[in-house]
Protein backbone atom coordinates (compact mmCIF):
# COMPACT_ATOMS: atom_id res chain seq x y z
CA UNK A 1 0.00 0.00 0.00
CA UNK A 2 2.68 2.34 0.85
CA UNK A 3 4.72 2.61 -2.38
CA UNK A 4 1.43 3.35 -3.83
CA UNK A 5 1.10 6.58 -2.25
CA UNK A 6 2.79 9.91 -3.77
CA UNK A 7 5.81 11.19 -2.45
CA UNK A 8 4.24 14.35 -0.12
CA UNK A 9 1.55 11.75 1.22
CA UNK A 10 4.40 9.18 1.99
CA UNK A 11 6.24 11.97 3.41
CA UNK A 12 3.23 13.32 6.27
CA UNK A 13 1.78 9.82 5.91
CA UNK A 14 4.38 7.03 5.26
CA UNK A 15 5.57 4.78 8.07
CA UNK A 16 3.88 4.36 11.76
CA UNK A 17 0.43 2.49 11.01
CA UNK A 18 -1.43 2.51 14.42
CA UNK A 19 -3.41 0.07 15.11
CA UNK A 20 -6.96 0.56 17.36
CA UNK A 21 -6.39 2.56 20.16
CA UNK A 22 -2.45 3.33 19.55
CA UNK A 23 -0.54 6.55 19.42
CA UNK A 24 -1.49 8.29 16.03
CA UNK A 25 1.52 10.12 16.17
CA UNK A 26 4.87 8.11 16.16
CA UNK A 27 5.49 7.39 19.99
CA UNK A 28 9.41 7.27 20.87
CA UNK A 29 9.94 3.54 22.28
CA UNK A 30 12.56 4.96 25.30
CA UNK A 31 12.97 1.06 26.04
CA UNK A 32 16.42 -0.69 25.68
CA UNK A 33 14.20 -3.64 26.04
CA UNK A 34 11.12 -5.86 25.25
CA UNK A 35 9.08 -8.27 27.05
CA UNK A 36 8.40 -11.95 26.12
CA UNK A 37 6.17 -14.49 27.73
CA UNK A 38 8.65 -17.59 27.69
CA UNK A 39 12.46 -18.33 26.55
CA UNK A 40 11.23 -20.21 23.56
CA UNK A 41 9.72 -17.02 21.94
CA UNK A 42 13.35 -15.25 22.96
CA UNK A 43 15.57 -17.65 21.50
CA UNK A 44 13.43 -18.02 18.39
CA UNK A 45 14.40 -13.90 18.14
CA UNK A 46 17.89 -14.46 18.60
CA UNK A 47 18.18 -17.34 15.89
CA UNK A 48 16.51 -15.29 13.51
CA UNK A 49 13.50 -17.60 12.87
CA UNK A 50 11.28 -14.72 13.90
CA UNK A 51 11.24 -11.13 13.36
CA UNK A 52 10.61 -8.98 16.86
CA UNK A 53 12.20 -6.78 19.12
CA UNK A 54 14.35 -7.62 21.59
CA UNK A 55 16.98 -4.93 21.89
CA UNK A 56 17.58 -1.65 20.67
CA UNK A 57 20.95 -1.76 19.46
CA UNK A 58 19.40 -3.88 16.84
CA UNK A 59 15.87 -2.87 16.29
CA UNK A 60 13.09 -0.29 17.88
CA UNK A 61 9.80 -0.16 17.13
CA UNK A 62 10.29 4.17 16.17
CA UNK A 63 13.60 3.78 14.55
CA UNK A 64 11.75 0.66 12.22
CA UNK A 65 8.79 3.24 11.32
CA UNK A 66 11.09 5.84 10.49
CA UNK A 67 13.07 3.37 8.86
CA UNK A 68 10.27 2.02 6.56
CA UNK A 69 9.12 5.85 5.31
CA UNK A 70 12.60 6.81 3.86
CA UNK A 71 12.69 3.28 2.12
CA UNK A 72 9.23 4.14 0.59
CA UNK A 73 10.12 7.61 -0.24
CA UNK A 74 13.49 5.95 -1.80
CA UNK A 75 11.36 3.31 -3.75
CA UNK A 76 13.74 0.89 -1.75
CA UNK A 77 12.25 -2.74 0.13
CA UNK A 78 14.16 -1.93 3.43
CA UNK A 79 15.97 0.61 5.44
CA UNK A 80 18.27 0.60 8.57
CA UNK A 81 18.49 4.18 10.78
CA UNK A 82 22.02 4.26 11.73
CA UNK A 83 23.65 7.01 14.46
CA UNK A 84 24.94 9.26 11.91
CA UNK A 85 25.79 9.51 8.17
CA UNK A 86 29.30 8.64 8.32
CA UNK A 87 28.18 5.42 10.43
CA UNK A 88 25.87 4.66 7.41
CA UNK A 89 28.60 5.14 4.74
CA UNK A 90 30.77 2.79 6.66
CA UNK A 91 28.38 0.22 7.24
CA UNK A 92 27.14 -0.05 3.51
CA UNK A 93 30.87 -0.50 2.58
CA UNK A 94 31.78 -2.62 5.23
CA UNK A 95 28.40 -4.81 4.74
CA UNK A 96 30.05 -6.18 1.30
CA UNK A 97 33.79 -5.57 2.02
CA UNK A 98 36.57 -6.95 4.48
CA UNK A 99 40.46 -7.17 4.58
CA UNK A 100 41.61 -7.47 1.05
CA UNK A 101 39.02 -5.90 -0.58
CA UNK A 102 38.71 -3.08 -2.86
CA UNK A 103 36.05 -0.36 -4.01
CA UNK A 104 36.34 2.69 -5.87
CA UNK A 105 34.55 5.77 -5.20
CA UNK A 106 34.30 9.04 -7.16
CA UNK A 107 36.66 11.99 -5.73
CA UNK A 108 34.17 14.63 -5.38
CA UNK A 109 32.40 13.44 -2.18
CA UNK A 110 32.13 14.83 1.35
CA UNK A 111 35.32 15.59 3.41
CA UNK A 112 33.97 13.11 6.13
CA UNK A 113 33.75 10.10 3.77
CA UNK A 114 37.24 10.98 1.89
CA UNK A 115 38.90 10.36 5.04
CA UNK A 116 36.85 7.32 5.84
CA UNK A 117 37.60 5.80 2.76
CA UNK A 118 41.03 7.25 2.07
CA UNK A 119 42.50 6.86 5.49
CA UNK A 120 39.98 4.65 7.97
CA UNK A 121 39.32 1.92 5.74
CA UNK A 122 42.67 1.17 4.83
CA UNK A 123 43.74 0.85 8.17
CA UNK A 124 41.14 -1.89 8.11
CA UNK A 125 43.21 -3.44 4.96
CA UNK A 126 40.04 -2.18 3.03
CA UNK A 127 41.51 -0.38 -0.13
CA UNK A 128 39.59 2.93 -2.19
CA UNK A 129 40.45 4.00 -5.86
CA UNK A 130 39.25 7.95 -6.01
CA UNK A 131 38.56 8.19 -9.33
CA UNK A 132 37.50 11.69 -11.25
CA UNK A 133 34.01 11.65 -12.78
CA UNK A 134 35.23 13.31 -15.87
CA UNK A 135 37.45 10.66 -16.88
CA UNK A 136 36.49 8.49 -19.81
CA UNK A 137 34.60 5.24 -19.33
CA UNK A 138 37.79 3.14 -20.19
CA UNK A 139 40.07 4.85 -17.67
CA UNK A 140 37.47 4.06 -14.91
CA UNK A 141 37.45 0.59 -15.94
CA UNK A 142 40.61 0.46 -15.77
CA UNK A 143 40.37 1.20 -12.12
CA UNK A 144 38.47 -2.36 -11.31
CA UNK A 145 40.24 -4.83 -9.88
CA UNK A 146 39.31 -9.31 -9.02
CA UNK A 147 38.57 -7.78 -5.64
CA UNK A 148 36.99 -4.19 -6.61
CA UNK A 149 33.47 -4.80 -4.68
CA UNK A 150 31.29 -1.66 -4.96
CA UNK A 151 31.43 1.24 -6.72
CA UNK A 152 30.58 4.35 -4.73
CA UNK A 153 29.53 8.55 -5.99
CA UNK A 154 27.26 11.02 -4.00
CA UNK A 155 23.95 12.51 -6.22
CA UNK A 156 24.95 15.90 -5.53
CA UNK A 157 28.22 16.64 -3.88
CA UNK A 158 29.32 17.90 -0.54
CA UNK A 159 30.72 20.91 -0.95
CA UNK A 160 31.51 21.07 -4.74
CA UNK A 161 27.81 20.61 -6.26
CA UNK A 162 28.80 18.48 -8.82
CA UNK A 163 25.90 16.36 -10.26
CA UNK A 164 26.31 12.40 -10.37
CA UNK A 165 25.70 10.29 -13.62
CA UNK A 166 23.96 7.35 -11.74
CA UNK A 167 22.73 5.75 -14.65
CA UNK A 168 26.51 5.73 -16.56
CA UNK A 169 28.09 4.43 -12.91
CA UNK A 170 25.72 2.24 -12.53
CA UNK A 171 26.14 0.33 -16.24
CA UNK A 172 30.16 0.53 -15.17
CA UNK A 173 29.16 -0.63 -11.76
CA UNK A 174 27.03 -3.66 -13.42
CA UNK A 175 29.47 -4.54 -15.94
CA UNK A 176 31.90 -5.83 -13.71
CA UNK A 177 29.55 -7.37 -11.20
CA UNK A 178 29.26 -5.10 -8.29
CA UNK A 179 26.72 -2.60 -7.26
CA UNK A 180 26.64 0.94 -6.88
CA UNK A 181 26.04 2.84 -3.50
CA UNK A 182 24.53 6.33 -3.82
CA UNK A 183 25.24 8.84 -1.29
CA UNK A 184 21.83 11.04 -1.65
CA UNK A 185 22.05 13.19 1.22
CA UNK A 186 21.89 16.64 -0.68
CA UNK A 187 18.97 15.81 -3.40
CA UNK A 188 16.76 13.38 -0.80
CA UNK A 189 14.04 11.39 -2.35
CA UNK A 190 12.20 14.49 -3.12
CA UNK A 191 14.15 15.24 -5.70
CA UNK A 192 16.26 12.14 -7.09
CA UNK A 193 15.37 8.42 -6.66
CA UNK A 194 18.88 6.68 -7.49
CA UNK A 195 17.11 3.35 -7.81
CA UNK A 196 14.99 4.52 -10.77
CA UNK A 197 18.62 5.12 -12.30
CA UNK A 198 20.21 2.20 -11.44
CA UNK A 199 21.99 2.66 -8.06
CA UNK A 200 21.63 -0.39 -5.62
CA UNK A 201 21.99 0.97 -2.01
CA UNK A 202 21.17 4.43 -1.02
CA UNK A 203 22.83 6.45 1.85
CA UNK A 204 21.87 9.36 3.82
CA UNK A 205 22.88 11.55 6.69
CA UNK A 206 19.72 12.49 8.10
CA UNK A 207 20.86 15.14 9.71
CA UNK A 208 20.54 17.55 6.51
CA UNK A 209 17.41 18.18 4.50
CA UNK A 210 15.87 14.74 6.17
CA UNK A 211 15.74 16.47 9.62
CA UNK A 212 15.62 20.01 8.22
CA UNK A 213 15.89 21.90 11.55
CA UNK A 214 19.87 20.89 12.45
CA UNK A 215 18.04 19.52 15.73
CA UNK A 216 19.78 15.51 15.42
CA UNK A 217 22.77 13.89 13.66
CA UNK A 218 21.37 10.36 12.06
CA UNK A 219 21.87 8.42 8.58
CA UNK A 220 20.48 5.58 6.94
CA UNK A 221 20.63 2.84 4.47
CA UNK A 222 18.51 1.84 2.44
CA UNK A 223 18.02 -1.57 -0.23
CA UNK A 224 16.44 -1.64 -3.20
CA UNK A 225 16.57 -5.16 -2.99
CA UNK A 226 17.69 -5.15 -6.60
CA UNK A 227 21.09 -6.46 -6.90
CA UNK A 228 21.59 -10.12 -7.55
CA UNK A 229 24.39 -11.07 -5.16
CA UNK A 230 24.14 -15.16 -5.86
CA UNK A 231 25.08 -13.94 -9.42
CA UNK A 232 28.45 -13.09 -8.37
CA UNK A 233 28.56 -15.38 -4.94
CA UNK A 234 32.33 -15.66 -4.87
CA UNK A 235 32.78 -11.98 -4.57
CA UNK A 236 30.56 -11.64 -1.90
CA UNK A 237 30.66 -14.96 0.92
CA UNK A 238 29.24 -12.30 3.62
CA UNK A 239 26.20 -12.49 1.92
CA UNK A 240 25.57 -16.07 0.16
CA UNK A 241 27.80 -18.08 2.60
CA UNK A 242 27.20 -19.24 6.04
CA UNK A 243 27.78 -16.47 8.85
CA UNK A 244 29.10 -18.75 11.51
CA UNK A 245 28.02 -16.10 13.66
CA UNK A 246 24.87 -16.62 13.08
CA UNK A 247 24.76 -20.42 13.33
CA UNK A 248 25.87 -21.14 9.73
CA UNK A 249 22.82 -19.29 8.34
CA UNK A 250 23.23 -18.22 4.94
CA UNK A 251 21.81 -14.28 4.41
CA UNK A 252 20.74 -15.19 0.77
CA UNK A 253 19.25 -17.99 1.43
CA UNK A 254 16.93 -17.00 4.52
CA UNK A 255 16.54 -13.47 3.65
CA UNK A 256 16.41 -13.54 -0.37
CA UNK A 257 16.21 -9.84 -1.49
CA UNK A 258 16.31 -8.13 1.79
CA UNK A 259 19.83 -9.96 2.46
CA UNK A 260 22.09 -7.24 2.71
CA UNK A 261 19.89 -5.23 5.10
CA UNK A 262 19.52 -7.73 7.29
CA UNK A 263 22.94 -8.21 7.47
CA UNK A 264 23.30 -4.65 8.09
CA UNK A 265 21.59 -5.06 10.94
CA UNK A 266 21.89 -8.72 12.31
CA UNK A 267 25.62 -8.82 11.90
CA UNK A 268 27.02 -5.21 11.53
CA UNK A 269 24.52 -3.58 14.14
CA UNK A 270 24.91 -6.15 16.39
CA UNK A 271 28.80 -5.80 16.58
CA UNK A 272 29.44 -2.46 16.01
CA UNK A 273 26.44 -0.82 17.40
CA UNK A 274 26.08 2.77 15.85
CA UNK A 275 21.92 3.01 16.50
CA UNK A 276 20.13 5.81 16.40
CA UNK A 277 18.00 7.06 19.49
CA UNK A 278 15.04 6.37 19.15
CA UNK A 279 14.49 10.21 20.29
CA UNK A 280 16.43 11.17 17.29
CA UNK A 281 14.31 9.02 15.25
CA UNK A 282 11.05 10.68 16.43
CA UNK A 283 12.45 14.41 15.14
CA UNK A 284 13.90 13.04 12.19
CA UNK A 285 10.58 11.90 11.47
CA UNK A 286 9.20 15.23 12.19
CA UNK A 287 11.16 16.78 9.83
CA UNK A 288 10.29 14.05 7.16
CA UNK A 289 7.04 15.23 7.80
CA UNK A 290 7.69 18.49 5.68
CA UNK A 291 10.35 17.41 3.22
CA UNK A 292 8.21 17.88 -0.21
CA UNK A 293 7.40 21.29 1.57
CA UNK A 294 10.68 22.77 2.20
CA UNK A 295 12.44 21.10 -0.66
CA UNK A 296 10.87 23.06 -3.27
CA UNK A 297 11.27 26.03 -1.21
CA UNK A 298 15.31 25.55 -0.63
CA UNK A 299 15.21 25.10 -4.12
CA UNK A 300 13.47 28.13 -5.31
CA UNK A 301 15.21 30.44 -3.20
CA UNK A 302 19.14 28.77 -4.25
CA UNK A 303 18.17 29.46 -7.65
CA UNK A 304 17.51 33.08 -7.06
CA UNK A 305 20.51 33.94 -4.96
CA UNK A 306 22.68 31.51 -7.46
CA UNK A 307 21.42 34.07 -10.18
CA UNK A 308 22.29 36.82 -7.80
CA UNK A 309 25.91 35.63 -6.94
CA UNK A 310 26.55 35.21 -11.20
CA UNK A 311 25.21 38.73 -12.08
CA UNK A 312 27.72 40.02 -9.28
CA UNK A 313 30.93 41.58 -10.96
CA UNK A 314 32.44 40.82 -6.86
CA UNK A 315 32.01 37.52 -7.86
CA UNK A 316 34.67 35.33 -9.58
CA UNK A 317 32.27 31.99 -10.04
CA UNK A 318 29.48 30.11 -9.30
CA UNK A 319 28.28 26.47 -8.75
CA UNK A 320 24.72 26.02 -8.67
CA UNK A 321 23.35 23.24 -11.33
CA UNK A 322 20.19 24.82 -11.63
CA UNK A 323 22.05 27.84 -13.58
CA UNK A 324 22.11 27.37 -17.65
CA UNK A 325 25.73 28.40 -17.72
CA UNK A 326 26.62 25.27 -14.92
CA UNK A 327 28.91 22.45 -16.35
CA UNK A 328 26.23 20.32 -14.14
CA UNK A 329 23.03 21.68 -15.71
CA UNK A 330 22.48 19.26 -18.41
CA UNK A 331 22.88 16.15 -15.60
CA UNK A 332 20.79 18.07 -13.42
CA UNK A 333 17.24 18.43 -16.11
CA UNK A 334 17.95 14.51 -16.67
CA UNK A 335 18.37 13.54 -12.39
CA UNK A 336 16.93 16.40 -11.06
CA UNK A 337 14.30 18.33 -13.17
CA UNK A 338 12.30 19.91 -9.74
CA UNK A 339 15.78 21.14 -8.83
CA UNK A 340 18.43 20.15 -6.73
CA UNK A 341 19.21 21.27 -3.96
CA UNK A 342 19.95 24.73 -1.79
CA UNK A 343 23.41 24.30 -1.71
CA UNK A 344 25.54 26.34 -3.67
CA UNK A 345 29.25 26.44 -3.71
CA UNK A 346 31.39 30.10 -5.17
CA UNK A 347 34.35 32.06 -4.82
CA UNK A 348 34.87 35.83 -4.76
CA UNK A 349 37.04 37.48 -7.26
CA UNK A 350 40.52 38.31 -4.12
CA UNK A 351 42.32 35.78 -1.94
CA UNK A 352 40.96 33.41 0.44
CA UNK A 353 40.98 36.66 3.26
CA UNK A 354 38.79 38.40 1.34
CA UNK A 355 35.93 35.08 1.63
CA UNK A 356 36.71 35.02 5.15
CA UNK A 357 36.16 38.81 5.71
CA UNK A 358 32.69 38.04 3.62
CA UNK A 359 31.83 35.35 5.59
CA UNK A 360 32.52 37.48 8.47
CA UNK A 361 30.36 40.37 7.62
CA UNK A 362 27.31 38.49 7.26
CA UNK A 363 24.40 39.18 9.83
CA UNK A 364 21.24 36.98 9.50
CA UNK A 365 23.71 34.21 7.83
CA UNK A 366 25.79 32.66 10.42
CA UNK A 367 29.18 30.66 10.08
CA UNK A 368 28.08 26.99 11.47
CA UNK A 369 29.59 23.15 10.67
CA UNK A 370 26.29 22.32 8.97
CA UNK A 371 24.71 22.49 5.65
CA UNK A 372 21.33 21.91 4.16
CA UNK A 373 18.86 23.20 7.17
CA UNK A 374 15.73 25.69 7.13
CA UNK A 375 18.71 28.38 8.08
CA UNK A 376 20.69 29.77 5.49
CA UNK A 377 24.19 28.91 6.48
CA UNK A 378 27.60 29.49 5.03
CA UNK A 379 31.19 27.70 5.66
CA UNK A 380 34.41 27.76 3.89
CA UNK A 381 35.33 24.23 3.67
CA UNK A 382 39.78 24.64 3.45
CA UNK A 383 39.46 26.25 6.36
CA UNK A 384 36.69 24.38 8.27
CA UNK A 385 35.33 20.77 6.98
CA UNK A 386 38.39 20.18 4.80
CA UNK A 387 40.76 21.36 7.19
CA UNK A 388 42.44 18.09 7.05
CA UNK A 389 43.13 17.68 3.44
CA UNK A 390 46.19 19.20 2.01
CA UNK A 391 46.31 21.16 -1.09
CA UNK A 392 47.25 18.56 -3.33
CA UNK A 393 43.69 16.48 -1.91
CA UNK A 394 41.74 19.58 -2.24
CA UNK A 395 41.70 19.88 -5.26
CA UNK A 396 41.36 16.45 -5.93
CA UNK A 397 38.34 16.37 -4.27
CA UNK A 398 37.66 19.24 -6.35
CA UNK A 399 37.80 22.39 -3.35
CA UNK A 400 38.65 25.33 -4.47
CA UNK A 401 40.48 26.71 -1.52
CA UNK A 402 38.43 29.72 -2.27
CA UNK A 403 35.29 27.83 -2.30
CA UNK A 404 32.26 29.26 0.51
CA UNK A 405 29.65 26.64 0.50
CA UNK A 406 25.93 28.60 0.81
CA UNK A 407 23.46 26.65 2.25
CA UNK A 408 20.27 28.37 1.49
CA UNK A 409 17.45 28.32 3.55
CA UNK A 410 13.68 28.91 3.56
CA UNK A 411 13.86 32.72 5.35
CA UNK A 412 12.33 34.88 2.10
CA UNK A 413 15.16 35.05 0.21
CA UNK A 414 14.95 39.15 -0.37
CA UNK A 415 16.46 38.73 3.21
CA UNK A 416 19.23 36.05 1.88
CA UNK A 417 20.04 38.08 -0.73
CA UNK A 418 20.07 41.41 1.18
CA UNK A 419 22.53 39.95 3.39
CA UNK A 420 24.82 39.02 1.02
CA UNK A 421 24.65 41.98 -0.91
CA UNK A 422 25.31 44.14 2.53
CA UNK A 423 28.47 41.40 3.25
CA UNK A 424 30.12 42.03 -0.04
CA UNK A 425 29.79 45.88 -0.41
CA UNK A 426 32.27 45.11 2.89
CA UNK A 427 34.52 43.44 1.68
CA UNK A 428 34.66 44.71 -2.09
CA UNK A 429 32.95 47.90 -3.63
CA UNK A 430 30.49 47.28 -6.12
C1 LIG B 1 27.16 15.37 6.32
C2 LIG B 1 27.33 14.35 5.31
C3 LIG B 1 27.77 13.06 5.65
C4 LIG B 1 28.11 12.68 7.06
O1 LIG B 1 26.95 12.71 7.83
P1 LIG B 1 26.91 12.92 9.42
O2 LIG B 1 25.48 12.78 9.71
O3 LIG B 1 27.47 14.28 9.70
O4 LIG B 1 27.74 11.85 10.03
C5 LIG B 1 27.88 12.12 4.64
N1 LIG B 1 27.59 12.44 3.36
C6 LIG B 1 27.19 13.67 3.00
C7 LIG B 1 26.89 13.96 1.56
C8 LIG B 1 27.04 14.68 3.95
O5 LIG B 1 26.63 15.89 3.59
Amino acid sequence: MEKKLSRESLCVQGGWKPKKGEPRVLPIYQSTTFKYDNSEQMARLFDLEESGYFYTRLQNPTNDAVASKIAALEGGIAAMLTSSGQAANFYAIFNICQAGDHFISINTIYGGTYNLFGVTMKKLGIDCTFIEPDWSDEQIEAAFRPNTKCFFGETISNPGCQVFDIERFARLAHKHGVPLVVDNTFATPINCRPFEWGADIVTHSTTKYMDGHATAVGGAIVDSGNFDWNAHAEKFPGLCEPDESYHGLTYTKAFGKMAYIQKATAQLMRDLGSIQSPQNAFLLNLGLETLHLRMPQHCKNAQAVAEFLENDERVAWVNYSGLKSNKYYTLAQKYLPNGSCGVIAFGLKGSKEEAIKFMDSLEMICIVTHVADARTCVLHPASHTHRQLSDEQLKEAGIAPDLIRLSVGIENVNDIIDDIKQALDKVIKA
